[in-house]
Formats: C-alpha cells, sequence, structure tokens
C-alpha cells in the first residue's frame, strides 16, 4: 500500500508543481494526479522513480498516510505576498518535522506547556503575565530559544532553501510549536520567538491567526516581553543619544531598530527624536544588517540533548532518519542551524526503543 498524501507531502516539500515532478520523475500528469488522489496505486517500478526523484526513500511513501498542517493553522507572515511553492514547501516540511516530534516523544519526558493563552489581554498586559508567571520579573532574557523550550515550546527549523519563509507557530493536541527560519541574525531570531510566542499566547485557538492586526499583536508583544517597560524606563534616559541606543541594546540583545521603536513606543522618545534615531541608525548600517550585534544564534537545548543522549546509545542521526524513512538531509533541514553537534555517525545495528522514558529537563 502506497500513502496517496505522502507522495503529495514529498511534492510539496520539494517545492513542485504536478507538471514539474510528472517531468522529473517521467510519469503521467494523470497518472500522478491519480496517485495523489488514491485512485491508483503507482506500480513498483513507479514508486522507485517518483522516490528518486523526490529523493525520499521508498519506505516513506508506505509509512501511514499524514495530514498536511492546514494553512488555517498557521501564523504565517505577509502570507499575502509568499508563494503557494516555498509555503506548502514549508507547511510539508513542519508535518514531517512532527514525526520527529513524535520520536523525540516516544523516548523521553519533555517539559509540558506552560504556554497561557491569553486571547482577551492587551499584548503588553499579556507579555507582562507570561513574564509573572514565568518568575522572569523584569530581567533581560539570556536565551529566548532556552526559556520557551523550558516551558513547553518544541522548536524546529524551516527549510534553509526557503529563506522567504519566515517563522511561523501553531499548536497542535495541546503542544506548542516553533518553526524557525534560521538564517537571520540572531537578534531577529530572538524577535522572531517573542513574536511567534505572542501568536501562540494572543491567538491560541479563538483569535484569528493572520492578517495585519494579529502581526501587530504579536510585534507588541515581542517588544514588551523582551524589553520590558519598567527596566527599560529605568536604565534609558529620556532623549538618549543614538551611540547610548547602540550600547543599550546589548542589554536586552535586541536590534538597535527595535530598541529605538520600543523607545519611542514607550514615549521615552519624541515623534521627531524617533525619525532622527533612525536616520543615524540607517546610515550606519542598521536598517539592513546589525553592526556590533551579538555573536552567533541561539541553539537548542532540547534538540541538542536529545540527539547526544541518542548518540550515548549509538543511536546517530542517520539511524533516527531511517527510522523515520527519511534522508538524514531531510531531517537535518528540520533541525538546521539549531543544533551544533549533530554526528551523522555510522550504522547502528539494534534499535530498542527505552524502556522507561528518561526525562528531559531543559534550563533556560
Ligand atoms: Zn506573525
Amino acid at each position: 500500500m502506497v500513502s496517496s498524501s505522502r507522495i503529495a507531502i514529498a511534492r510539496k516539500r520539494r517545492g513542485l508543481t504536478l507538471a514539474a515532478l510528472s517531468e522529473r520523475a517521467d510519469v503521467s500528469l494523470q497518472s500522478l494526479s491519480n496517485y495523489e488522489t488514491g485512485r491508483t496505486d503507482p506500480t513498483g517500478d513507479t514508486l522507485s522513480k517518483l522516490a528518486a526523484a523526490l529523493e525520499f526513500p521508498e519506505s516513506f511513501f508506505r509509512r501511514d498516510s499524514i495530514d498536511l498542517l492546514p494553512l488555517d493553522a498557521v501564523s504565517f507572515r505577509a502570507r499575502s505576498k509568499l508563494a503557494a511553492g516555498p509555503r506548502d514547501a514549508a507547511l510539508a516540511s513542519s508535518t514531517l518535522a512532527l514525526e520527529l516530534n513524535e520520536w523525540i516523544d516516544s523516548r523521553y519526558r519533555l517539559p509540558a506547556s506552560q504556554v497561557p493563552t491569553l486571547a482577551r489581554l492587551d499584548p503588553e498586559v499579556a507579555a507582562d503575565v507570561v513574564r509573572a508567571r514565568w518568575d522572569l520579573g523584569d530581567a533581560p532574557i539570556s536565551n529566548m530559544v532556552h526559556l520557551v523550550e523550558s516551558r513547553g515550546v518544541r522548536v524546529f527549523s524551516l527549510p534553509p532553501e526557503f529563506s522567504d519563509v519566515d517563522a511561523f507557530s501553531f499548536w497542535r493536541s495541546g503542544t506548542p510549536f516553533i518553526f524557525l527560519s534560521t538564517l537571520k541574525s540572531p537578534e531577529r531570531g530572538r524577535f522572531d520567538v517573542a513574536h511567534e510566542l505572542g501568536h501562540l499566547v494572543l491567538h491560541g485557538e479563538e483569535r484569528e491567526l493572520y492578517g495585519p492586526s494579529a502581526e501587530k499583536e504579536a510585534n507588541r508583544f515581542a517588544s514588551a516581553f523582551l524589553m520590558p517597560r519598567s527596566s527599560v524606563e529605568s536604565i534609558i534616559p529620556d532623549s538618549p543619544l543614538v551611540s547610548q541606543v547602540i550600547a543599550a541594546k546589548k542589554i536586552w540583545k535586541v536590534a538597535a531598530m527595535a530598541l529605538a521603536y520600543r523607545l519611542h513606543d514607550l514615549g521615552i522618545v519624541s515623534d521627531w527624536h524617533y525619525r532622527k534615531i533612525c536616520v543615524e541608525l540607517s546610515k550606519k548600517g542598521y536598517r539592513s544588517s546589525e553592526p556590533q550585534g551579538i555573536p552567533g544564534r541561539e541553539k537548542s537545548q532540547l534538540l541538542e540533548k536529545v540527539f547526544s543522549m541518542a548518540h550515548g546509545k549509538g543511536i546517530s542521526l542517520r539511524n533516527v532518519a531511517s527510522e523515520l524513512d527519511v534522508t538524514s538531509q531531510e531531517l537535518s533541514s528540520w533541525i538546521f542551524g539549531l543544533v551544533v553537534t549533530v554526528r551523522t555517525g555510522a550504522e547502528r545495528t539494534t534499535a530498542s526503543p527505552a524502556r522507561s522514558k528518561p526525562r528531559l529537563t531543559v534550563v533556560r
């Protein structure tokens, strides 16, 4: 039995239209369409051609059927501007990464979600509530990825080849997920995590996930969460110099532009002063990049631990990939930029899941 849904997901993962796959695999368009709707099954030979063209092992297509993450469930930024190809590729990649998450869940006891859903609150207030519930006070957050992982959020990567797709997030059976594009600056990465946390908190189940107002709310949440009013007001003088803004961005590990925006939002700088700061920052290159930025993007502590514990038991990344019936490259794309010490390693001879699940703790 071949799973029709897996043919469609593999094709979308590669960013291919039916016509493009038909040409690449040398299979007629009509036949392809029949396979994807489940009307007919490909023969063994045809399945081999499809598997080769899609760069998935044949065994992948014989696994249980799988539902593509619904577009409505996902907080895509600028979704109207995003082409269907990269968008579906990101959705397909994330759908498959959920199988890695299940693999991890079946072996380790992970932190339960402590992400509240506060749909009725103003983003600024919601950010304060989350900080209070997580005992963060108004201190700067040293590592956003570690923090959300310690509160039960699962963080994965978006495929690096589709760099126009921004981060997105969703709830799935009570577990919050964040998928990150790991190609942007470290400051932008931290803001993305805080922005997606905002979606999870504010737009959890009931509220509309997308559109300009949801984006604005998630940005306000991120800004308030990373740079709490009380701490900013106590540190930054009124009408600060640009040099003071540049020095202070290191305290909250944010982009200089993001701090300037926050200062304006809090009334610490006037409209006129804000425009002046923006012009000066632009001249210094802060609009297109982040000079004097923090070194290196934040990594996942959870995935790092999972793969190093697996390695300790002789289970390599390649072994995990083969248990999930994907290539090592495919699996690597789900954790790209989030894990440093992945060893692809040699084949393992015996594969037995742990008898009792070890608890995996993540500290912020
Ligand atoms: Zn968003």
